[in-house]
């Protein structure tokens, strides 16, 4: 197929939220364009645990986890294909009064929602997850949550989309949204000009970015997590599972998915700053759990916005930077350390 210059919908990347728009968007009859600078699910979606929870989720995201369960339950005959799609329920455990306190007091949302989550006590969850080498106070339990394999799950909704007529564009990077008259018009990129009245920012971790583009700030931040793949194993558990310190889920070929539980990494950048407001009180929430870094990420961001902004040449006098730049230049004779925003901030 040609590719297209002109279309209904141009989605900017191609993780779940994009793959998943197209699929519906080209169902609905649109014509859809999907540019991916990489590949399908090559990002977050290529790397998330796979749990399909409703449970411990923040009150406002339950309407909308009930709903997507809904989908969920009849995704593989819908999309034809094969995502590991189980119901095998999750259980998170607690091994404090505290950790149980919290759960009971989710509960409350649970019911409002009619939710099946229910609390379970020490030795019902040994009954559900036998084998365990340590007691536990308690837990929480949802038999209709789920579990689905990301990268299948992604790559299908791909599929399902470009066999309803929908264009999927991986290895080509969307430059920017074109506007006129405060309406957007379509893309560039790096494989020429989409013409398009509808654009939707499906770009994961770069959509603050760029949004900014377009003077709209969206408040996003990254952070670091860790997850890992075992070899293969018996068959354990249809359970998802969380413990205070890591979850886990078995998929279907034996391996597990362990992840590091709630534990992220963040590293101070500008953003922190400009964002901090907004996500003071995920940040206190969080506790322990998150860890903060200020090094290196920082001054380097810094200089990145500051070259951005136009502003080295006022906050490093524009001869005293030349001269800087000239030295460490002689410095350094031969070597080309200096990075291009570097020279071009300094020669303002
Ligand atoms: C460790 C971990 C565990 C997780 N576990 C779960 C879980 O168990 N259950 C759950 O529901 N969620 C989980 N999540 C969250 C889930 O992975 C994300 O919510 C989801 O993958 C986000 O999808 P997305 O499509 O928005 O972003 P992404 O998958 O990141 O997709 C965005 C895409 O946009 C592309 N892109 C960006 N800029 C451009 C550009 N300029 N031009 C072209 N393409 C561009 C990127 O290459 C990328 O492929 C987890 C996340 C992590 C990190």
């Amino acid at each position: 197929m040609a590719a297209r210059q002109s279309t209904d919908v141009a989605i900017i990347g191609g993780g779940i939220a994009g793959c998943a728009s197209a699929y519906y968007l080209a169902k609905k009859g649109l014509s859809v364009t999907l540019l991916e600078k990489g590949e399908i699910a090559g990002e977050q979606s290529g790397r998330n645990w796979g749990f399909v929870r409703q449970q411990v989720r923040d009150p406002l995201e339950i309407p909308l986890m009930i709903a997507c369960l809904r989908l969920w339950r009849g995704l593989e005959a819908e999309l034809e294909a094969d995502i590991e799609w189980r119901q095998g329920g999750i259980l998170h455990l607690a091994d404090t009064d505290a950790g149980m306190a919290k759960y009971e007091a989710w509960l409350e949302h649970a019911r409002t929602y009619q939710l099946d989550s229910r609390k379970v006590t020490g030795r019902e969850a040994a009954e559900l997850l036998p084998g365990m080498a340590r007691d536990w106070v308690g837990g929480l339990y949802t038999p209709s949550d789920g579990q689905a394999d990301p990268v299948k799950t992604t790559s299908a909704f791909a599929k399902a989309a470009a066999r309803l007529g929908a264009e999927i564009r991986t290895g080509c990077i969307v430059q920017g949204i074109e506007t006129a008259g405060g309406a957007v018009t379509g893309l560039s990129t790096e494989a020429g000009e989409i013409e398009a009245g509808t654009v939707l920012i499906a770009a994961g971790a770069w959509t603050s970015a760029m949004l900014r583009r377009l003077g709209l700030d969206l408040p996003q931040l990254g952070v670091r997590s860790t997850v890992l793949r075992t070899s293969r194993a018996p068959e354990k558990t249809a359970l998802g599972v969380w413990f205070p310190e890591f979850g886990f889920r078995q998929r279907r070929d034996g391996s597990f998915n362990v992840g590091a539980g709630a534990s992220v990494d963040h590293d101070i950048g500008v953003d922190t700053l400009r964002h901090a407001r907004a996500f003071w009180s995920v940040a206190r929430d969080q506790g322990g759990s998150l860890d903060l870094h200020l090094g290196r990420y920082f001054f380097e961001d810094l200089w990145v916005h500051l070259d951005r902004a136009g502003a080295l040449g006022y906050v490093i006098k524009p001869r005293i930077a030349s001269d800087l730049l000239a030295a460490i230049k002689e410095a350094h004779a031969g070597r080309s350390f200096v990075s291009p925003s570097v020279s071009s901030g300094a020669a303002h």
